[in-house]
């Protein structure tokens, strides 16, 4: 092993041939960089957080309170400026949460903190008592055979990782996602899962779990990590344990839900939109401040930069707060429905929490590579790294984004982010107005440069995934 600075010295005086050249960086058109580094200031982004997060608070999909912060949004987005402010509405199935309590009667009593997950089926009034099945991973509760969690609660651990790119939440969150549909199918009574989360706090994560159609759900929750942590160590004694639940959400059908709507004009119709935001809605156990308050606010605040620029664009730039994407994606699939066929230039979405970006990725037509060039140069003095990927994350534009539109991800750190995540603790205290500052200039740059390429951007096919 060669030392660290002999290594260096032999770099500086090295005769070896070069490196390979990279290309020139392309130049940074002086208004994108006016623009952007304006942005480094901005106070609008965490104006709205702070504004949703006082005034309106939580935001649970198709409930009174979600309607209450699109009235809110509407009226904030006219009062930013924005021309065509609207709400489009659609109905939904609708969830909510009632009591929920957990403890281990035996070998070792201990009271548990849990919250039901979105869809959980509810115990009878007096609660269920049972034994616990535990599963450290989501694969062995799969492997578990048929049958043998008849009358059981199954436990499923998957401890989760931080990723600066939130891989593993796809990964360990399979858990959640589909953990208490397999549990029910193979005769259990209830399910708990340790959180999808990475803190060590003493809150639960909540979050979204699927049942196939016309299979009754069973009472799922999410023990906080610490809790989830504790039954695992139980299990190792090798005695029984025994636990008691009590969940009481309710099914109460068909509701409203709904996208508000803004946008800065265009001067070239036929130049396709961009189309640009996060979503409204929020889990109900604290103020969604950063699950999505700050990607509304963020996308918003830099199209409002463009707004206020004193220049139309050439594409319209059209924000949209999408109702009901963490109950299903219910405004996502609503917008494509109604917009599907309008042409849009690109694509892009604000949906994983208030740190920075740190790495940008782009989805674009050969015809349009030179714009990916041009991000590159006016991102880079953000700390911004050009990815490789596939871009078009967001499940509120995936609808839109597989009718071949291209996309442009802006990725934040997830490193922190599932420390508070669907938790009680997503509130503004989250929320560092430095790093929400740094995302409004990527996201200006970001609009500043695609709103405006004289560049065709068209239809893209991406491989599948
Ligand atoms: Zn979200
Ligand atoms: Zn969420």
């Amino acid at each position: 092993m060669i030392h660290r600075l002999t290594l260096a010295a032999l770099l500086l005086t090295s005769t070896a041939p070069a490196l390979a050249q990279p290309a020139a960086p392309a130049p940074v058109d002086p208004r994108v960089a006016t623009l952007r580094d304006a942005a480094l200031r901005d106070d609008v982004a965490y104006d709205i957080v702070e504004g949703m997060t006082t005034e309106v608070g939580q935001r649970l999909a198709g409930t009174e309170a979600e309607a209450r912060a699109r009235t809110w949004s509407a009226a904030k987005l006219k009062a930013l400026g924005f021309k065509n402010v609207r709400i489009e509405t659609y109905r939904m199935p609708v969830w909510v949460r009632g009591e929920e309590r957990g403890e281990i009667v035996a070998p070792f009593p201990q009271k548990l903190q849990l919250t039901a997950l979105g869809n959980s089926g509810a115990t009878p009034a007096a609660g269920i008592e049972a034994e616990v099945v535990v599963f450290p991973t989501y694969g062995d509760l799969v492997a578990a055979p048929a049958g043998s969690l008849a009358g059981k609660i199954a436990y499923v651990g998957n401890a989760m990782m931080k990723t600066q790119d939130g891989s593993s939440y796809g990964q360990e969150g399979i858990a959640r996602r589909a953990g208490p549909a397999v549990a029910a199918g193979k005769g259990a009574v209830a399910i708990v899962i340790r959180s999808i989360g990475t803190d060590t706090h003493r809150l639960p994560h909540t979050g979204s779990t699927n049942f196939p159609a016309g299979a009754a759900p069973i009472p799922a929750a999410a023990l906080s990590v610490p809790d989830g942590k504790l039954v695992e160590a139980m299990a190792t004694r090798g005695k029984p344990i025994r636990m008691k639940l009590l969940l009481t959400p309710r099914q109460v059908g068909e509701q409203e839900s709904g996208n508000v709507i803004a946008e800065v004009p265009g001067t070239d119709p036929d130049a396709g939109v961009v189309l640009i935001g996060g979503h409204l809605d929020s889990w109900d156990l604290a103020t969604g401040a950063i699950d999505d308050a700050s990607g509304v606010a963020i996308t918003a605040a830099a199209a409002k930069r463009i707004l206020d620029s004193g220049k139309r664009p050439r594409r319209t730039i059209r924000v949209v707060w999408f109702g009901a994407e963490e109950v299903g994606g219910f405004g996502g699939r609503d917008y494509a429905a109604r917009h599907g066929s309008e042409r849009h230039a690109i694509a892009a979405e604000s949906d994983f929490g208030a740190d920075r970006v740190w790495r940008f990725e782009t989805t674009l037509p050969d015809t349009a590579k030179a714009v990916s060039d041009r991000l590159a140069s006016a991102l880079a003095p953000l700390g911004i790294v050009r990815g490789a990927g596939n871009a078009g994350d967001g499940s509120d534009i995936a609808p839109t984004i597989a009718l071949g539109v291209a996309g442009v991800d802006l990725n934040q750190s997830g490193l922190d982010y599932f420390d508070t995540h669907h938790t009680p603790d997503d509130t503004l205290d989250r929320v560092d107005p430095e790093k929400l500052r740094q995302n409004v200039a990527a996201w200006t740059a970001m609009l500043a440069i695609v709103a405006d390429a004289p560049e065709e951007i068209g239809p893209v096919v991406r491989p599948a995934r």
